[in-house]
């Protein structure tokens, strides 16, 4: 047997020095903006990926109380995750019962399974049905059930209560969208639902033909931008913070991280401070990426390390061991910056940050 301390299993960790800072008034305000977007119809809010990764189980309890009652995850764990937040009646699952489990779960717990295939119809009801979804296929060919197949008898005995559909390219003014729309509105008279659902955050701004009863946003709810049209509407919500490690002072001629892709021109001050690729700030930000600390610019120099990146800070010159920085994580400026997608820039923050 290894020895272990005694204290190990039981001593207090310190508060870690990397955390996503989340603003709780921004995350409410996006859904009512969303809400109000969406006309006659209600907003939803997909929390796929732990909500985007900007952290599940602070972030529902926030949409909650907006007044958000229609939530997407896309695994049967995610909604485990959400244990003693929501009511499961309130969550979809959109994978599906992809097992004979997986449906006894939507069962047991009364969460609503998106049924996207005759097979998974086939199986819901074969554990004894009750109430879900139902996704069709208007051309994206990722799931859901085929136009073709909705006289299907299986499908009319379904208890459906939202009938949905996901737009392909939301974010342009493509004819797609039109064509989907269509599709959708046909599939409408086919199958008997309660309620009726198409539009992702792109697909609020294209207008009350797409809005049906609920809409699903998730990407504009964290942050995202995904139209020109929404960009003076929806708010930043989370940042990347991290404390400074290390201060040092720099002469000129000497060099900055791996690699030696920095050298100071004349001598100044750097800051080391606990943020790295590993955290999903990635080498793109090497030599660009920028932090803040209160009102002072502080620019990434050289290489990102796996753990860490050193700031220019002659801007806060009085920084300190302790003192917190900001990473300028404004998913626009993201994804100019770096070429990720603002999905992949929320998605891409690692299981480091604190998310409390
Ligand atoms: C992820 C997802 C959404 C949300 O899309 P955004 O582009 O993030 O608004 C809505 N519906 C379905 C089916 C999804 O998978």
């Amino acid at each position: 047997m290894v020895k272990m301390s005694p204290e190990f299993s039981v001593a207090q960790v310190p508060d870690p020095a990397l955390r996503l800072a989340l603003d709780a008034e921004a995350l409410a305000q996006n859904w009512h903006t969303l809400d109000r977007l969406s006309g006659a119809a209600s907003a939803g809010a997909a929390i796929k990926a732990n909500a985007y990764g900007i952290g599940a189980r602070r972030a529902v309890p926030i949409l909650l109380n907006a007044g958000c009652r229609d939530f997407f995850v896309a695994h049967w764990g995610e909604l485990a995750d959400l244990t003693g937040i929501v009511d499961p009646s309130m969550v979809s699952v959109l994978h599906g019962p992809i097992t004979d489990s997986d449906a006894e779960y939507a069962r047991r717990l009364g969460a609503k399974p998106v049924i996207n295939s005759l097979d998974q119809a086939r199986r819901w009801n074969a554990a004894g049905g009750g109430r879900c979804d139902l996704m069709i296929d208007t051309g994206m060919n990722r799931l859901g059930v085929a136009l073709h197949e909705l006289s299907e008898p299986i499908l009319q005995q379904l208890d459906v209560d939202v009938l949905l559909s996901h737009l392909i390219a939301s974010e342009e003014d493509n004819v797609l969208n039109g064509v989907q729309q269509k599709r959708w509105v046909e599939a409408l008279a086919a199958i008997p639902h309660a309620r009726a659902s198409l539009a992702n955050s792109g697909g609020i701004m294209l207008g009350a033909a797409y809005h049906g009863d609920l809409t699903r946003p998730g990407i504009a709810l964290y942050g995202g931008i995904m139209r020109s049209d929404m960009c003076d509407l929806i708010r930043q919500v989370v940042r990347p913070e991290a404390a400074v490690i290390q201060v040092h002072d720099l002469n000129a001629g000497d060099v900055v991280g791996y690699n030696a892709t920095f050298t100071a021109p004349s001598p100044m001050r750097v800051a080391t401070v606990g943020m790295g690729y590993a955290d999903g700030y990635l080498r793109s930000w090497s030599g660009k990426g920028l932090f803040r600390h209160g009102n002072a610019h502080l620019p990434v120099l050289g290489r990102i390390s796996m753990d860490m990146v050193i700031l220019d800070v002659a801007q806060a010159p009085h920084l300190r061991e302790g003192d917190w920085v900001a990473a300028e994580y404004a998913l626009p400026f993201v994804a100019r910056m770096t070429g990720l997608s603002q999905y992949e820039a929320l998605t891409v923050l690692g299981a480091r940050f604190t998310r409390q």
